[in-house]
């Protein structure tokens, strides 16, 4: 399952007209960090409808502690809150505060109250005195039919990952969210999964099954548009793709093409062929070339659309592949294309 990322009631770079022209592959699951939530309680207390009907949204709101789109400044949690940073400042929230937000927010999907910024030895302090409670009353007290999800923290310490599971383990949850293994733009996928190979091979096995639109949003902010295919195709046409990619980006980025770079000046083609986004339906490289150059607002917003769509239906290919029994084929075909040359692996 694929969630997408909001901030202030928005996917990034689009309002809300042009997020209808996105044709999501599955029903969404909107992801809304504290930060934006705070921004808006007061508004959202008066309004008495919740988040998700006060910004016109369809779908599962689901509330989550942190933006994984942002770097969250380190060392500000303790044991009377959790930090979290609207553009207004920081906010510390304690369990009643936090209750209180989302008593306002009224999500269909919630994340407890987490410390990730959990250096060793301290996940036990933070679980305990912070967010211990909320696994407890969190759901009941919001709505029956509140998904209450469990964050295991730990950072990148095994130890302290165990007891935040132990301690999470015995908690009435509907699920998990792996917290605290990457902070803001610094990861390229996921926390610790920096290749669709290991996304697909890996991740998934683990059981893993729901992710986030970070990496589209975060590509798109840097002028490039993802170009990975996303069926098995053969070892010969995965190295020709991967080859075509790397000639205009970093040897870490094999599944994406950089429009900044100067070769697109006067390219007549779509970002990729085939896609039937909006953008490669409507305009060309060199277009956007031109836009990134001048630093154009739409630059951003028509490589979110292209972005968004084609990380929606590489879900889309995992999913078929899960239902043909295809998934190992997928996963071999993202190996080749990180081994070919310039590939993430070679
Ligand atoms: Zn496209």
């Amino acid at each position: 399952m694929l969630m997408s990322g909001y901030q202030g009631g928005f996917v990034p770079h689009l309002i809300p007209e042009v997020t209808e022209r996105l044709a999501w592959r599955s029903p969404p699951v909107m992801q809304a960090p504290l930060a934006s939530q705070a921004a808006l309680q007061s508004i959202l207390e008066e309004f008495g409808k919740g988040y998700r009907t006060f910004a016109g949204l369809e779908g599962v709101l689901y509330s989550c502690n942190q933006d994984p789109m942002v770097a969250t400044p380190s060392g500000f949690n303790d044991k009377k809150g959790i930090a979290v940073w609207p553009r207004s400042g920081r906010i510390s929230l304690d369990a009643a505060r936090f209750m209180s937000l989302q008593s306002a927010v009224r999500p269909d999907w919630l994340e407890v109250l987490c410390d990730s910024d959990t250096p060793a030895g301290r996940v036990q302090e933070a679980a305990e005195e912070v967010t211990g409670p909320l696994h407890r009353t969190a759901g009941p007290v919001l709505c029956p039919r509140t998904a209450l999800f469990g964050a295991l923290v730990g950072g990148h310490v095994l130890d302290d990952r165990l007891r935040s599971a132990r301690h999470a383990a015995d908690k009435p949850l509907d699920g998990y969210v792996l917290e605290g293994l990457a902070n803001g733009p610094e990861s390229l996928l996921l926390p610790s999964v920096d290749s669709i190979a290991q996304l697909v091979r890996g991740t998934l096995r683990a059981g893993l099954d729901c992710f986030d639109s970070t990496y589209p949003s975060l590509a798109s902010d840097r002028g490039a548009a993802l170009v990975f295919p996303l069926v098995p195709r053969t070892a010969a046409s995965s190295e020709a793709s991967a080859a075509d990619a790397t000639k205009v980006t970093s040897p870490e980025a094999v599944y994406e093409m950089s429009l900044d770079d100067k070769r697109f000046e006067e390219d007549d083609a779509p970002l990729l062929a085939g896609c039937e986004c909006y953008t490669c339906t409507h305009h060309c490289r060199a277009y956007i070339h031109h836009l990134i150059n001048v630093k154009e607002l739409l630059a951003p917003v028509l490589l979110s659309l292209h972005n968004l769509h084609h990380w929606s239906s590489f879900f889309s290919a995992i999913r078929a592949a899960l239902q043909n029994g295809t998934l190992a084929e997928l996963a071999e075909c993202y190996e080749r294309l990180e081994a070919a040359p310039g590939g993430t692996n070679s």
